[in-house]
């Protein structure tokens, strides 16, 4: 075919399929933070923020605030920029929730939207946790 309207196919760029990466590109990949070229620093989006908190404190343990096993990562000043670990507090979805005054909206919407689901719910809640809420 002379079709010269057919473009040729782009080359396709990075190692070969099945080949390791050379030194110089696994070091740049490993660039973090201002090291970065791309770093925008608190430029960056709120999520962004979250996703570096996310990164600096891997390993959290359980909820501060009721020892639920799993956390999250709190920003006690609601900058998620500032991920000093004074900023950063261990809270599980619940009390999260609670600490950022979303709970008692989030549980109006839900008992409102699927009232049988919540309510078993509840139930088995108080029953793990002995009727202690
Ligand atoms: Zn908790």
């Amino acid at each position: 075919m002379t079709d010269s309207t057919v473009k040729p196919p782009k080359a396709k760029t990075g190692p070969k399929k099945g080949f390791k990466q050379s030194p110089e590109h696994i070091a740049r990949r490993k660039m973090w933070g201002a090291a970065n070229p791309k770093w925008k620093g608190d430029a960056a989006l709120v999520n962004a923020g979250r996703q570096r908190a996310r990164r600096i404190y891997q390993h959290i343990g359980p909820c501060s605030g009721c020892g639920a096993l799993r956390g999250e990562r709190h920003h006690r000043d609601g900058n998620t920029h500032n991920n000093d670990s004074a900023n950063i507090a261990v809270l599980c979805r619940r009390c999260h929730m609670a600490t950022d005054g979303r709970l008692s909206a989030f549980l109006e919407m839900a008992r409102a939207q699927q009232p049988k689901a919540v309510a078993a719910r509840i139930r088995s809640c108080r029953m793990a946790e002995g009727l202690s809420r």
